[in-house]
């Protein structure tokens, strides 16, 4: 069963609102084994509209209108579709009856247009809405299945939900399509070019289950999915796929859940009991806010300072100041400094590693150095630490966000190290 989703709002075409909705319907779609192949968006254009759904018609089996049933003369989207079917409009008694009730509630007159959101298109399984006064409307014509929903997402899902899934379920599948199971990976520590490189023959030759990677906030995730009449059955496939993917990217593959790399690292070094400090400096304690944004993170997080300010890294971290100052210094931005002030924040806090970043976030150069240039360190008791340069592009806040992402990825690695050194 192929589907189509068409958003109904000039807002949308605006830029005025982003189109959730689709983005909604489009996961629980997938969810039940419903594949979308087109979302369309038209505005509240009686013309454009019909031939919209016209167009649907031509492509898809199941049609999902959002948006355009409120009381206004521009909320066309129930006749535009009763116009295309050849049917009529009619006023559904039982959500006629609650919108009397709700403006009697308040004692306010209702005005005429207020009626139109309880138009139903005739033959229509109407559906009820729970959190708002438009009703939806349920209608199978000629093979094809139309379900119309009202904009607002609080009023959308809970009609989705409860009445339209149920419906489409009974409708439209009654047991033909398998549904789909997905499972997410989760990669730090590399791009998603570079990963979908180094995955291409996997993702061009698989069909089943399929690879879909997308990256966000740098981090990379992996979606793969499957259609299967059992979820034991879909496990056994989207375990293989797994296992493949595993083997060749284990130094960046952290987690086979949607987790955050944060959340693994607390999570492994609470178990070990180990802890962890950190001296930031670009990063203006970005680092520490991610660590503490995971539950459960002081067991493990002993405290940070943000060492903004060359006099900060030497006053409170003890950084040399002929590190800092001086034609030959090698500067605040540099391998030295990185290696002290990790060092440090962990003696100073008295905790298993010791975490640094300091860094040209820009916009512009400092110490003549290129906006980019990070250096970020990790001290282990009894280990020797080490310092790695970065060079980052984008703006201000991505530099920033890539570093901490880079830091919490060699802090990651550095701990699968030692599981694997202990096992
Ligand atoms: P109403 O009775 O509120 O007029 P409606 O069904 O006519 O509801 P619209 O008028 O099209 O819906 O949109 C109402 C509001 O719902 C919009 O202002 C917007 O906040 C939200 N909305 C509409 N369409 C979408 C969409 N596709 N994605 C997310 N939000 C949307």
């Amino acid at each position: 069963m192929k589907a189509e989703i068409i958003a109904v709002g000039t807002e949308l075409l605006l830029g005025q609102i982003v189109n959730t909705n689709a983005q909604y319907l489009s996961q629980e779609l997938a969810a039940i084994g419903i594949d979308v192949y087109f979302q369309t968006v038209v505005g509240d254009n009686m013309d454009r509209l019909q031939e919209a759904v016209r167009l649907a018609q031509k492509r898809a089996d199941i049609i999902l209108f959002s948006g355009g049933l409120g009381p206004t003369q521009d909320d066309l989207t129930k006749d535009a579709i009763a116009a295309v079917l050849g049917r009529k409009l009619h006023i559904d008694r039982l959500a006629m009856d609650k919108l009397e009730q709700f403006f009697r509630n308040r004692g306010v007159v209702m005005t005429e247009n207020n009626r139109r959101q309880a138009l139903s298109i005739e033959g229509a399984t109407p559906l009820e809405n729970e959190t708002g006064l438009a009703i939806g409307d349920a209608i199978a014509q000629d093979g094809k299945f139309y379900v119309v929903l009202p904009g607002p997402p609080k009023e959308l899902k809970p009609m989705f939900e409860n009445q339209a899934k149920p419906w489409l379920l009974q409708q439209a599948l009654s047991g033909k399509e398998m549904p789909i199971y997905s499972k997410m990976l989760k990669f730090a520590g590399i791009g998603e070019s570079a990963l979908e490189t180094r995955l291409l023959d996997l993702i061009q030759s698989q069909t089943d289950p399929t690879i879909a990677p997308y990256a966000k906030e740098g981090e990379v995730t992996i979606r793969i999915s499957t259609k299967a009449a059992s979820e034991s059955e879909a496990l056994i496939k989207l375990t293989a796929t797994e296992a493949e993917i595993q083997q060749r990217l284990s130094e960046h593959m952290y987690a086979s859940e949607d987790v955050t790399l944060e959340k693994v690292i607390v999570d492994l070094m609470s178990k070990r009991g180990l802890t962890v400090s950190a001296a930031e400096s670009c990063t203006g304690g970005m680092l520490m806010e991610h660590i503490t944004a995971v539950p459960g993170s002081s067991v493990m997080f002993q405290g940070g300072i943000v060492c903004y300010s060359n006099e900060m890294k030497m006053k409170l971290l003890n950084v040399p100041y002929d590190y800092l100052e001086g034609d030959h210094a090698p500067g605040a931005v540099s391998k030295e400094v990185a290696l002290v002030l990790a060092e440090q924040a962990r003696i100073v806090m008295d905790s298993d590693f010791g975490l640094s970043v300091t860094g040209v976030a820009g916009p512009g150069f400092s110490e003549r150095k290129p906006v980019g240039l990070v250096y970020i360190g990790i001290a282990e008791r009894d280990k020797e630490t080490e310092v790695y340069e970065l060079n980052l592009s984008g703006n201000r806040e991505a530099i920033r966000l890539r570093s901490v992402k880079a830091i919490l990825y060699r802090l990651w690695r550095r701990l699968m190290e030692n599981e694997k050194l202990s096992s």
